[in-house]
């Protein structure tokens, strides 16, 4: 429902064929696809679990953060979820005018036609755009060129706080989880920040194997859950057949000796 292009349906059957037995759909700022990826997990015999993956600012930069197992009929999440996706329209306008001064026009047009709710326009959905109409050879060249920090196409977004999105998550009877941690550029002191401010706020896991992870950095996050007493989490990354690096159910195990951050929430598989 946000920038991934699979239905829910078609996720639970690749999920299932794959071997999984335990899934979470987790779009971006979005739990819309919530009931349906349920229904098609049961159809699937797949156990499941709510989610969603938060978008936060801190210390300059954009943090994600995955909420699983909270209550999807709490009206707490999608009020927050709401206020987050404000914005991501007039930031897409921003976006589209820096790469037509690049001699790239007609981006936000392009990009909407891959993307259902102008609310949820994502980097993705330019990405799919500049790949489509041959600016670039695949999604992995765009983010080296365009659309990243310092490239054309860039512009910083204010999300919400790691405070508000650890809180709507737990609020509503779910675990917060921090998201592909080595993605950020962050100063050791930042990295600290982030673990011990997200730890105060509440929350309880952090993704230590995922597709953004190379083996090294799941070894380093293992490391930092336990340093932290955070529980470790598992998750693809799988935006689509086409544009991941990973399939879903063909990640490696969690390290020895790390909790998973299902065992937290037994209690909320559905
Ligand atoms: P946005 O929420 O609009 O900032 O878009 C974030 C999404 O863009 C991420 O969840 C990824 O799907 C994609 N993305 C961002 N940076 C990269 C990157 N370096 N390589 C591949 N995909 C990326
Ligand atoms: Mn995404």
């Amino acid at each position: 429902m946000s920038d991934g292009t699979l239905t829910p349906e078609a996720l639970a059957e690749r999920a299932a064929a794959n071997g999984v037995t335990l899934w979470s759909l987790t779009d971006h700022d979005e739990i819309a696809g919530q009931a349906r990826a349920l229904a098609a997990a049961k159809s699937a015999g797949l156990q499941y679990l709510t989610g969603t993956e938060i978008s936060v600012s801190f210390a300059g930069q954009t943090v994600h953060i995955v909420g699983l197992g909270f209550d999807a009929h709490d009206p707490r999440m999608a009020q927050g979820l709401l206020k987050t996706r404000g914005g991501r329209e007039q930031r897409a306008q921003e976006m589209a005018d820096q790469l037509a001064a690049v001699g790239i026009p007609g981006c936000f047009e392009g990009a909407l036609r891959f993307v259902g709710n102008p609310e949820l326009i994502s980097r993705t959905h330019f990405a799919r755009h500049l790949v489509e109409s041959g600016v670039c050879s695949d999604t992995h060249e765009v983010f080296r060129n365009y659309l990243t920090e310092g490239k054309p196409g860039f512009v910083p977004h204010r999300w919400a706080s790691l405070r508000e999105a650890v809180q709507w998550i737990t609020e509503c009877a779910g675990v917060a989880v921090i998201a592909h941690p080595a993605r950020y550029k962050f100063s050791a002191n930042e990295e600290y920040a982030l673990f011990s401010e997200f730890k105060a706020h509440g929350g309880v896991a952090v993704e230590v194997v995922t597709g953004s992870h190379t083996a090294h950095e799941a070894t380093v996050y293992a490391q930092v859950a336990q340093e932290f007493g955070l529980a470790a989490s598992r998750g693809s990354d799988f935006h689509s057949p086409h544009e991941s690096r990973i399939d879903l159910g063909q990640l490696p195990e969690l390290p020895k000796g790390l909790t998973p951050v299902w065992e937290l929430v037994g209690h909320r598989i559905q």
